[in-house]
């Protein structure tokens, strides 16, 4: 899903891309070089451009989760638009979603980072539509925008077998890792054997050429 994800820059007021721009936080969005540009223009401002620029990558480092998590809602509320076909987002389902990665959702004992809703809610959709549909057959008729809280409730009842599921995928990458480690040694031991063998087969020819000549 390729989307530009941007915000009016504070300072010069031109969209900043957020993914692709050299973009900074600092209370709002800005294009980096406009907020260094910004400082060194203050007038009480005694620092070299190098100076600004060096401080400024600090607060850009230190926000930068802040532009992640931003990019991250972004891409949620596009795709669940897109999928439930909904126009407006209703406001209590973004309080819904802040209580869920806040842990003060009812039920829930921690919060559920935004990453993992995400990733969960888009591996679930087929799951989730086919619910629905068994809802649809008993006469259960939930309206998109209904089906949001519904659909959320489910997986928040599934979050669980996801992160089994999530921990045995990183257990088995991390074996895949590790088997690859192992086959280097293997690549090593087949180098010396074609080694051998381009050796053996020296010898043949040089065997051959004994016999021909
Ligand atoms: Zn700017």
């Amino acid at each position: 899903m390729s989307i530009n994800i941007k915000k009016k820059c504070s300072i010069c007021t031109e969209y900043v891309l957020l993914e692709k721009d050299d973009v900074i936080y600092d209370k709002s969005y800005m294009h980096f070089n406009c907020y260094v540009q910004d400082k060194f223009n203050k007038k009480r401002n005694k620092l070299s451009i190098e100076q600004i620029k060096e401080n400024s990558r600090i607060i850009q480092k230190e926000n930068e989760h802040h532009v992640q998590q931003r990019i991250l809602s972004e891409k949620f509320y596009i795709w669940l638009q897109k999928s439930y076909g909904i126009v407006v987002i209703p406001q209590y389902f973004f309080t819904k979603i802040s209580s869920v990665v806040s842990g003060e959702y009812k039920g829930l004992s921690v919060g559920i980072p935004l990453e993992n809703i995400f990733d969960m809610w888009q591996r679930k959709k087929q799951e989730l539509d086919k619910i629905a549909l068994n809802n649809i057959r008993k006469g259960n008729n939930i309206d998109s925008v209904g089906r949001l809280s519904y659909d959320l409730a489910v997986l928040i009842g599934k979050y669980d077998s996801y992160l089994k599921w999530k921990n045995q995928q990183i257990a088995m990458a991390d074996n895949v890792v590790k088997e690859g480690k192992e086959q280097k040694i293997d690549f090593s031991k087949i180098n010396k054997t074609i080694e051998l063998q381009k050796q053996a087969d020296l010898n043949n020819i040089s065997d051959l050429l004994d016999e021909v000549f």
